[in-house]
């Protein structure tokens, strides 16, 4: 049986006021599948709610905006006929090109649809999430017929500036490559014994559990990485590019009500990051991340400090089971 690891630290200080001892209480979490730990500090406010006007700040980039009707066609590049002889991929609102600016030999960007510049996360609906899937699905299997050598996909997002996206315009962005990224490379590594032993483990526990919908499995990190992060597990399949319709509805659904549910919380701005192995992996589960990032205002305090970006050590102030307990009717309604 699974053991989730945990230590508890305690930092004593004297209070600057009254001269009094205080203690403070830091837990310290193992992820039980790649073994990076997380610290789970007492709330403070270091995620506060969005107070940003961004209706009015997508009126004033619009104008500019490539990604909008009328510019789309135009400034945004076509993928060479070997991988779709239409040079896009449209999947009902969804309109998949590639990203002018690659970080890999084939990296996309869909926007959810030209006509959304603005999507706030309450507004995305499952029609949307899934067309868009389904894009990116429609992707990784051109890529991946046309040059078997691409076996790493990828499915992922940010949303708003804060989780690092230049456009604000909403969009998906897919990787399809040789080789893995780094979390990509620790999870194909996992023991297939280990996925099952968590799932289990947090089955029973029911602490941090979601909901089982369908294929799909969705709980609470818990040893996130970043504030709020989900983790969805697909068994049965190891890439993006196996997903069947059904299944893309049924990760759709999921997503959904988590970007509802964060909108809830207060929360507008998402990464999200889908980790494919080669398709075929045996007993490797797709799963994905996702995870709200720092409201958008004028000298806003990013959540990513020297813990997450040069310790790779996550750092949050929300407990993943209270997480999971303001989530949870959301995701069985
Ligand atoms: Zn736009």
């Amino acid at each position: 049986m699974l053991e989730l690891e945990r230590t508890i630290l305690t930092a004593e200080m004297i209070a600057p006021d009254t001269g009094e001892l205080i203690s403070t209480r830091i837990e310290v979490r193992v992820d039980p599948l790649t073994g990076h730990t997380s610290r789970i500090v007492p709330s403070r406010g270091l995620m506060p709610p969005n107070e940003f006007d961004l209706e009015a700040f997508a009126r004033e980039n619009q104008p500019r905006c490539p990604f909008c009707p009328d510019r789309i066609e135009r400034l945004t590049p076509r993928l060479p006929s070997a991988i779709d002889p239409d040079g896009r991929i449209a999947r009902g609102e969804a309109l998949l090109f590639p990203n002018l600016h690659a970080y890999s030999s084939h990296s996309c960007v869909s926007v959810y649809s030209p006509r959304l510049h603005y999507l706030p996360l309450g507004q995305f609906t499952e029609r949307l999430m899934a067309d868009n899937l389904a894009a990116q699905v429609g992707y990784a299997k051109a890529v991946m017929a046309a040059e078997p050598d691409a076996r790493w996909a990828s499915i992922n997002a940010h949303h708003m500036l804060p989780s690092g996206s230049s456009l604000f315009h909403p969009h998906l962005q897919g990787v399809v490559d040789c080789r893995p990224t780094t979390l990509q490379r620790l999870l194909a590594q996992v023991p297939a014994a280990h996925f099952v032993a968590y799932l289990d483990a947090e089955r029973r526990s029911g602490e941090r559990f979601l909901v089982r919908e369908g294929r799909v499995e969705w709980l609470v990190s818990f040893a996130p990485i970043a504030p709020a992060e989900l983790r969805a597990f697909v068994v049965g399949v190891s890439s993006p590019a196996e997903l069947d319709d059904e299944l893309i509805a049924e990760l759709a659904n999921g997503l959904t009500r988590a970007l509802n549910a964060y909108a809830e919380l207060g929360y507008e701005s998402f990464n999200l990051a889908m980790y494919g192995a080669p398709p075929g992996t045996a007993g490797y589960p797709l799963n994905l991340r996702i995870a709200c990032r720092s409201n958008l205002r004028p000298f806003y305090r990013s959540d990513s400090t020297f813990l997450e970006r040069l310790h790779w050590e996550g750092a949050v102030d929300l407990a993943p089971e209270d997480v999971a307990d303001r989530l949870r009717d959301r995701f069985r309604a």
